[in-house]
């Protein structure tokens, strides 16, 4: 059977990449079965490069394909920022709330047809010894003025996608993992297994 190692301990992404891959007939595992695997440190200036970076390394430690996942924000009026740093966006020991709570702050000058932003996720797939492959996705929307909706994690409740008028956190988490940059980058992953 063919297998498959998903480089992340992040169980929600786990259980949301591991059922489609599953599907198409691999022995699908995760860092959370590899404590010999270390924290990979992502310091890699894109998402391309710290997703090869997890991928590669988890691949040759498990000696075993292996799939990586990178993502952020970027928002448009402040130079594509946070970006890679999202997870870190205002220092290493902020929550999520306190970190959406800047990006508000650092916005509050910026006017309503100014706050275009997307997520972004690059999904690097490697086997031992092969180059890898990338799967990209994105997600377009907007920032807006006030945090609202408790569903989801990081920045949802202050992303409000193109099309809809209520945040990432107001949609419910089956439709948001239809629509989602990761969900568009998986696709294109999937696809290509096939
Ligand atoms: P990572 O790819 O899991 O390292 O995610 C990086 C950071 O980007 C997260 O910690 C969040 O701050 C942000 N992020 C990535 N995807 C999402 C999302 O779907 N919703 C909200 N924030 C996200």
């Amino acid at each position: 059977m063919n297998r498959l190692v998903i480089a992340t301990r992040n169980r929600g992404k786990v259980a949301e990449i591991a059922g489609l891959i599953e599907k198409l007939g691999y022995s699908v595992t995760s860092l959370l079965d590899a404590p010999q695997v270390p924290d990979i440190v992502e310091d890699a200036d894109t998402f391309e490069g710290n997703a090869i970076k997890k991928a590669v390394e988890t691949s040759q430690i498990v000696d075993c394909p292996a799939l990586a996942d990178d993502s952020g924000l970027e928002v448009d009026a402040l130079g594509k920022r946070p970006g890679i740093h999202s997870a870190r966006y205002g220092g290493d020991n902020l929550s999520d709330e306190q970190r959406y709570l800047l990006l508000l702050r650092e916005m509050r000058d910026i006017p309503n047809g100014k706050r275009t932003a997307r997520f972004r996720c690059a999904m690097a797939y490697v086997e031992p010894q092969s180059e890898p492959k990338l799967f990209n996705g994105t997600f377009e929307g907007k920032i807006g003025f006030t945090p609202v909706g408790v569903n989801g994690f990081g920045y949802d409740p202050v992303f409000i996608p193109n099309g809809y008028d209520i945040t990432l956190a107001e949609i419910p988490p089956d439709e948001k993992k239809k629509i989602s940059h990761r969900a568009k980058a998986l696709a294109a992953f999937v696809d290509w297994l096939r």
